[in-house]
């Protein structure tokens, strides 16, 4: 497996750009090839069960579907998984080795998890390449900063990330005057700045035109191996797209995991979602 050396090259990347994420230099045990362990998840909110007896595995280097209905905790095994919201009962690891309930939510984000919310989050009044700036140095203060003023390694670091999300040409445009589907990918690089090991993307297509879908697809399955991405996307035109497994969520746990094709044709599946 050369999946040691993908997560090396990755965590010595981070280092090179003296990223500020020294927790990252915490050695994460990735020994087995999982990435992510949530086991035995609980959690209510009034005493209705939002995540129930949840188990979910996650490979590194893996690109993974979510999907379910409305209500079946997707958005909430994110928070769990970013230390927004905390189960009642269970377990969630990063590696085999990083509690991932023991740490607080910025932590969570340093030692390598990243998360896409929905609605795209960025400075519209500044430009394309500032956005990757700013999220480079981390700091919101920060916007002084000239791209001729940085270092070679983080000046390279950022044609590479505009390259990855197919913003090159438009690096110098204000990022308010990008199109929907730009922005999100704009945002997309933003997190890739960051170098996350783990990438959480909640709905990424919504309100995006079929060709900016297209491209969406493209630019995940570009970043599954070198980094871990968990996709949640009701859009199933777009997960077939992308998707070699996927899990489906109903009540708070997983009703079925496979192949699009083997969740597809799963009579549980078909009568909850798919043929809703
Ligand atoms: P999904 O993303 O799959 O649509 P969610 O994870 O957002 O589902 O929600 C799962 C269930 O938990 C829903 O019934 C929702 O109403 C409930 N829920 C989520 N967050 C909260 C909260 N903070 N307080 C109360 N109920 C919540
Ligand atoms: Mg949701």
């Amino acid at each position: 497996m050369n999946v040691l050396r993908q997560l090396r090259k990755a965590m010595r990347r981070d280092r090179q750009f003296d990223l500020m994420h020294s927790a990252r230099d915490m050695e994460l045990d990735v020994s087995q090839g999982g990435l992510l362990y949530l086991e035995g998840l609980n959690l209510s909110f009034d005493g209705f069960k939002a995540i129930d007896d949840l188990n979910f595995y996650l490979n590194v280097g893996e690109l993974r579907c979510v999907i379910g209905p409305n209500g079946a905790g997707k958005t909430t095994m994110m928070d769990i998984i970013t230390g927004k919201t905390r189960p009642d009962s269970g377990r969630a690891s990063f590696g085999l080795n990083i509690d991932l309930l023991e740490l607080s939510e910025s932590e969570i984000a340093r030692i390598g998890i990243g998360r896409k919310f929905q609605k795209p989050t960025v400075f519209e009044c500044h430009r394309v390449i500032e956005n990757l700036e700013l999220a480079m140095a981390g700091d919101e203060r920060v916007f002084s900063t000239l791209f001729a003023k940085l270092s070679g390694e983080q000046q390279d670091r950022i044609v590479e990330v505009l390259t990855t999300i197919g913003l090159m040409e438009h690096a110098y445009r204000d990022a308010g005057a990008l199109s929907h589907g730009q922005k999100q990918w704009l945002e997309i690089g933003m997190l890739l700045m960051q170098d996350p090991l783990l990438l959480l993307v909640d709905e990424p297509v919504a309100g995006m035109t079929h060709q900016e879908m297209d491209r969406t697809a493209e630019l995940l399955r570009s970043l599954a191996g070198s980094h871990s991405v968990v996709v949640v996307e009701h859009d199933m035109e777009f997960v077939r797209a992308i998707a070699r497994r996927v899990t489906v969520l109903h009540r708070g746990r997983v009703l079925a995991e496979g192949t699009m094709d083997q969740v597809r044709n799963n009579p549980k599946v078909i009568e909850v979602y798919l043929g809703e």
